[in-house]
């Protein structure tokens, strides 16, 4: 089985069994990778993968911490910056599945 699969199938499970939605980051630690967009490609990949079995990857939306901007961006890259008060202090979005 190759590297990438294992690591999908062990976020699929993180995120089916944890009661709280997870980061990026926490996903990252929780499997034991570095690389960030490793993360997010199998994220993308993932949402599309559990829809065939009848579930749904869910995302709680990233928010700017200063001024409460909600992003609406359905896509799973976490934003750098706010674009309406340009803070980069952002909340980043969370993922569960369902
Ligand atoms: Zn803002």
């Amino acid at each position: 089985m190759s590297e990438w699969r294992t690591r999908r199938e062990k976020i699929i499970q993180l995120l089916t069994e944890s009661r709280e939605p997870l980061t990026i980051d926490e996903i990252a630690a929780m499997v034991g990778e570095d690389d960030r967009r490793k993360i997010i490609e199998d994220l993308e990949h993932i949402a599309k993968t559990v829809r065939k079995e009848g579930k749904r990857l869910l995302m709680e939306p990233a928010r700017c911490n200063k001024c409460g901007y909600v992003f609406k961006s359905a896509r799973v890259r976490p934003p750098s910056r706010c674009p309406r008060c340009k803070s980069e202090w952002i909340q980043p979005p969370r993922f569960t599945i369902r």
